[in-house]
């Protein structure tokens, strides 16, 4: 049988995971206001470009097309009926670039709801992990990544529907930013050590970090992560920097070669799946394997 992402990560192996989907939808013509789940079905063989293009640039693991796929988000496009079909299909999508042998990871963002703002009550948040969580494993996925989370509340729920209703690997990760005193928390004031004891808790398999500013700041961040806990495996997908506009442009100002240059450190310093979020793209995964490698 085909061993877990833990268990390749106890054998002592890094693995490489890929880079940013939204900004590469973007690139292929996505507009503004468009909905990126709908592509899983109106432009599938774009997607699976994206896909194919990170499983040859040498990823292990590569997500899915379903950042956005939770009824809530849907629903601002009118598609809150469609998150099983749009779901299911992004993780078949990815699962035909990886074969049998690579790993799908089914993405999971955040609602954009909030429970302390009484937008949504616990049991609607659930539900609607749940029947994510759900078709992307009915779709393919090997684990599910439930990624650039705020709020500790929302994370540990998502975190549980997903552990209760999956046979799946789960993984949490949240956005951190860097505060003037030096700090890492998150928007909603979540610190790396918080987050590892409540996800460990909520049953997730693997924790770390996503998005941000840039990989530098993801080995401080990774190295609180170890100060808590030396065991879990930890997962980061990091910016390819803050963006910057250019004219009308946004642009990440990382290149491929400054990425590169952090990761080794930042593989010492415990992370064990590293990759990208938005902004990199295949050139930055393939120069990531082959100083991992
Ligand atoms: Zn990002």
């Amino acid at each position: 049988m085909k061993p877990t992402l833990s268990e390749l990560i106890s054998r002592g192996k890094t693995l490489i995971s890929d880079g940013a989907w939204g900004t590469i939808l973007q690139a292929k013509g996505l507009k503004p206001g468009e909905c990126p789940e709908q592509w899983n079905i109106d432009h599938p063989e774009a997607v699976l470009d994206i896909a194919r293009s990170y499983i040859e640039a040498g990823a292990d693991t590569i997500e899915t097309n379903s950042f956005g796929g939770n009824s809530f988000k849907l629903m601002s496009f009118g598609l809150e009926n469609q998150v099983y079909e749009l779901n299911r299909k992004a993780a078949e999508i990815s699962r035909l670039a990886a074969g049998d042998d690579k790993y799908v990871l089914g993405s999971i963002g955040p609602t954009g709801k909030m429970l302390v703002m009484g937008d949504v009550n616990e049991e609607e948040l659930y539900d609607s992990f749940k029947n994510q969580a759900v078709a992307l494993y009915d779709g393919g996925a090997d684990a599910l990544v439930i990624e650039t989370m705020t709020a500790i509340d929302e994370a540990t729920i998502a975190v549980r529907a997903a552990r209760e209703n999956t046979p799946c690997e789960v993984i949490c990760t949240m956005t951190f930013d860097h505060l003037k005193t030096g700090d890492y928390r998150t928007m909603m004031g979540v610190s790396p050590a918080e987050m590892v004891v409540a996800l460990k808790e909520a049953g997730a398999h693997i924790v770390g970090a996503n998005c941000g500013n840039g990989i530098e700041g993801m080995i401080p961040i990774t190295e609180e992560i170890r100060s808590v806990d030396k065991d879990i495996p930890v997962l980061i997908h990091a910016n390819a920097g803050l963006p910057v506009l250019n004219g009308t442009c946004t642009v990440f100002p990382e290149s491929p070669e400054m990425m590169a240059a952090f990761a080794p450190q930042l593989a010492r310093a415990g992370a064990n799946i590293i990759g990208g979020c938005c902004g990199t793209t295949p050139e930055h995964i393939r120069k990531l394997a082959e100083v991992l490698r």
